[in-house]
């Protein structure tokens, strides 16, 4: 299984407990006006990488990092999901910590294929930061041009 990656952190601080290996997945929903990486917006820009190329990476920075864990981020995984599970489920696999960095965009209810995937990406991701970029519908529409019910849905 192969995902699109903009970038790879290896000593995060911010991201989840502890230090984290930190993927950043490109491709974004979202066009949010404070938004600091417009850079991940295109999935195209991305690089190509193979789960196992990021799980064997991970494995030269596991002593630094045996109180935190992977993180994904972005971008918006989300919208990798089948990539974000494969990750997470080999992750888990070879027992490192797991933590999805979301916005909750491209979340839904209403297709049931990717609802059974939203369920088995709860059976390998170990904790889970929403980040809700605004309360109120309509200024969370002016500042992100998506839509609150992805995110509160999630
Ligand atoms: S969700 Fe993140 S990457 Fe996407 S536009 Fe907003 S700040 Fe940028």
């Amino acid at each position: 299984m192969q995902g699109y990656v903009h970038s790879i952190e290896t000593m995060g601080t911010v991201d989840g407990p502890g230090l984290r290996y930190v993927v950043f997945t490109a491709g974004c929903p979202l066009r949010c006006k404070y938004c600091h990486n417009p850079d991940t917006w295109n999935i195209q820009n991305g690089k190509k990488m193979s789960v196992s190329e990021i799980l064997d990476d991970f494995e030269h920075y596991r002593p630094f990092l045996k109180n935190g864990g992977l993180t994904v981020s972005g971008g918006e995984p989300l919208i990798q999901l089948d990539f974000i599970i494969s990750l997470f489920k080999q992750a888990k696999e070879r027992n490192i910590h797991t933590c999805l960095d979301t916005s909750g965009a491209f979340f839904t209810r209403d297709n049931s294929g990717r609802l059974k995937k939203f369920e088995m990406l709860t059976e390998v991701v170990d904790l889970v930061l929403l980040d809700v970029k605004h309360i109120d519908k309509q200024k969370y529409f002016e500042l992100t041009a998506g839509n609150l019910n992805e995110t509160l849905f999630f």
